[in-house]
């Protein structure tokens, strides 16, 4: 996301440049004398080439030093207040662009832009209205900012307004020519969902219909649209599971307490064991079936099978707290008593150290639990359940 930024940055800068080229081009003559006066300083050249680099606190000081030297110069102006943004200090970054916007000679383009850069500026610092103004106003003068478009989707997002987050994303795909079906189909997941809480499951089962139309791997979707089914038809809302499973085999885990009571409500509660046992076919470190499948023959009281298939479980993650206590369990359930085995399986399961790790593949933020979202660089689908294998836990 950073570099993303950065790029664009560099970008603005490479654009700042050619216009002044295409200004010295007009004047038609090789005198330095001519050209904009900030870029005869070496405080430019560096500047950029701090750009560059990445080195953006070296780059904010250099450009500084520019604007310094020539308050006219827009381009360094727009660029400096993205750095300042960038290097979080946003405080800088709306005066910048607050004194570019006080200026009447700006272009339609550039008030624009300067006025999309505010609005992000407030986005960052949390001004959540103004920030919304200020896009709206870019709207008004140019309905296709790209910029503004995005800053207005990242706004409805945070805000869970995702009706409204949906129409803003449709307009973005449309005006990059991007396809971004598994952000729509996620955004109508989340509006499956609330219509879900609210009780509404028409309108619930629309959604995730038409999130699953958009993109199968919205997972979410096929979890919703189960619930909406479970109560009516368990087969139904089984049949819609497996199909999650089957397009998302690495987060199969998620279908699988649903799935267990949908095959249980239709009166083939052991369909279940099947399903496990082709889930850990397919990956046979997949801890989280041999879990479920050891916790069902439990309670069928085939605690024998469940102890070899946990023991398999603690070999390949014994990482994960989970299959020892299960393990703690079915010991116990075997004959293997006592009040020390008790105390044992109540400390683990009190024990604050336990972690369920899942991370973002694009910026490496951890979480607890599975998120469609990720709250740091606000990415869709991009969370993965963490799995360290034994070499690698030794190894470090
Ligand atoms: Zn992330």
């Amino acid at each position: 996301m950073t570099d993303t930024a950065l790029l664009a940055v560099l970008l603005a800068a490479i654009a700042g440049l050619l216009a002044g080229r295409a200004w010295a081009a007009a004047r038609r003559r090789g005198d330095s004398r001519d050209r904009p006066p900030y870029r005869v300083s070496p405080h430019y050249t560096q500047g950029l080439h701090y750009v560059a680099a990445g080195q953006r606190e070296l780059a904010i000081s250099e450009l500084t030093k520019v604007a310094r030297e020539d308050p006219e110069a827009l381009e360094v102006l727009q660029i400096l207040g993205n750095l300042l943004r960038e290097a979080g200090q946003v405080e800088r970054a709306i005066q910048v662009h607050q004194g570019l916007l006080a200026r009447s000679d700006l272009t339609r383009a550039e008030r624009a832009y300067a006025l999309a850069s505010l609005g992000t500026d407030f986005s960052k610092a949390g001004f959540i209205d103004r920030a919304t103004r200020t896009f709206e106003e870019v709207l008004e003068v140019d309905p296709k900012s790209i910029h503004a478009l995005v800053g207005m989707q990242k706004l409805h997002e945070d805000q869970r307004q995702w009706q409204e987050a949906y129409t803003v994303q449709t307009r973005l795909s449309r005006l990059r020519k991007t396809e971004d079906s598994l952000v729509l189909g996620h955004l109508q997941a989340e509006m499956g969902r609330e219509a879900l809480q609210a009780g509404r499951i028409d309108a619930a089962e629309k959604a995730f219909r038409t999130a699953l139309s958009l993109d199968r791997r919205v997972f979410p979707a096929h979890l919703g649209l189960a619930d909406c089914q479970a109560g009516r038809d368990p087969r139904q809302a089984a049949a819609v599971l497996e199909d999650a499973v089957q397009t998302s085999p690495e987060r199969a885990y998620l279908a699988f307490d649903r799935l267990a009571l949908a095959y249980a409500d239709s009166g083939e509660p052991s369909r279940f064991v099947g399903l496990c046992e082709q889930t850990i076919r397919q990956d046979p470190r997949d801890w989280r079936a041999r879990l479920a499948l050891a916790r069902h023959l439990g309670r069928e009281g085939r605690h024998e099978e469940a102890f070899g298939l946990l023991l398999r479980a603690v070999e390949a993650n014994p990482q994960v707290l989970l299959p020892h206590l299960e393990m703690w369990r079915t010991l116990r359930a075997m004959g293997l008593e006592g009040e020390v085995v008790d105390r044992y399986i109540a400390t683990a399961e009190e024990s604050a150290f336990y972690r369920d790790p899942h991370v973002c593949t694009a910026c490496r933020y951890r979480a607890d639990d599975m998120l469609w979202r990720c709250p740091h660089c606000h990415e869709w689908n991009t969370f993965v359940e963490e799995r360290l294998g034994p070499t690698a836990g030794a190894k470090s």
